[in-house]
């Protein structure tokens, strides 16, 4: 009994449909599986139509670009309301200042003398929340470069010519947020901020988990932070983050948590619905 509590589709930067994932989930035998697009939760409708109907649990999700202390870190938040009203403006936001930032990252190329149009780049993307894998993708296709890797080197990554800095909000906020849609708030793959001192702000933050199980986590640093969330009680999570064959191959598979994590995510959830229907409702009479 294992899951998977991050991966992508097409909706946003991964190359599968919600549909081939579920299909791969189903396959790789998991029990429940998450949906952790970035910045929106636009494929989680399809996501869990398709996983019902092949018997895995589905876990609504996004990955949410933020910042603390000049640091670029990842907040997931599980078990959203995807309905959820400031939830859906905050998202509608970042997937603008998304397709704005292909429009400045193709200004750029033309700078160099790359043509590629931003129509391309939104057709290959067909999503709301594009990055610069897609515009990768776009130059690779165009053969203006001859694979991703190679479109990044030249154009994409930071400090080459197109660059462009990606909206973020203040992870303080982003917890905040998650909350106020129903949802946990997780640490995505700690050990790529490169900054564990990010971790007690956000935990007094009220930051609920930490993802210690990632692909690109050692051994070594699964146990250091399975040992940070246990000294700092924090939820466990993990997942591949999968991205299909954007990453060369699909990681779906590589990193099975056990079911568990997922219970004591559901047990959290719960806890902390009750204790807000209690406030909310306000009088002892409303308890029962
Ligand atoms: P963005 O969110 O638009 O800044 O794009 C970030 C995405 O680009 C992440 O999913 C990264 O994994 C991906 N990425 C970064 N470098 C590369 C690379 N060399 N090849 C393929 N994908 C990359
Ligand atoms: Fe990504
Ligand atoms: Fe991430
Ligand atoms: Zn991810």
């Amino acid at each position: 009994m294992h899951a998977d509590l991050h991966l992508h589709t097409n909706f946003s930067d991964g190359t599968y449909t919600p549909e081939e994932l579920a299909g791969h989930a189903a396959r790789c035998g998991f029990k429940a599986v998450a949906l952790t697009d970035h910045d929106t939760m636009e494929g989680c409708e399809r996501m869990a139509a398709a996983c019902r109907e092949r018997g895995v649990e589905f876990v609504p999700a996004t990955e949410l670009t933020a910042e603390h202390d000049g640091y670029e870190l990842h907040m997931l938040g599980y078990f959203l309301d995807s309905k959820n009203t400031r939830l859906q403006t905050e998202l509608a936001k970042f997937q603008q200042v998304r397709q704005q930032r292909i429009h400045e990252m193709v200004a750029r190329l033309a700078g160099v003398g790359v043509p590629v149009k931003a129509e391309a780049v939104f057709a290959l993307a067909n999503c709301r929340s594009p990055g610069r894998p897609h515009v990768a993708r776009t130059l690779v296709q165009a053969g203006l470069c001859s694979n991703l890797d190679e479109a990044f080197e030249r154009f994409l990554r930071k400090g080459r010519p197109a660059w462009v800095p990606k909206f973020k909000i203040s992870a303080m906020e982003a917890v905040d947020l998650i909350h106020h849609a129903g949802g946990l708030a997780v640490m995505a793959h700690p050990g790529l901020n490169h900054n564990d001192g990010l971790i007690p702000d956000l935990v007094d933050a009220g930051m609920d988990g930490l993802e210690c199980f990632h692909t690109k986590h050692s051994t070594a640093l699964t146990q250091r932070y399975l040992e940070i969330a246990d000294r700092l009680q924090l939820l466990v999570t993990g997942g591949s983050d999968c991205h299909g064959m954007s990453k060369g191959q699909p990681l779906i598979g590589s990193i099975k948590i056990p079911y568990e994590c997922v219970e004591r995510l559901k047990e959290r959830v719960l806890q902390r619905a009750a204790e807000n229907g209690v406030m909310l409702a306000g009088t002892p009479a409303c308890k029962s």
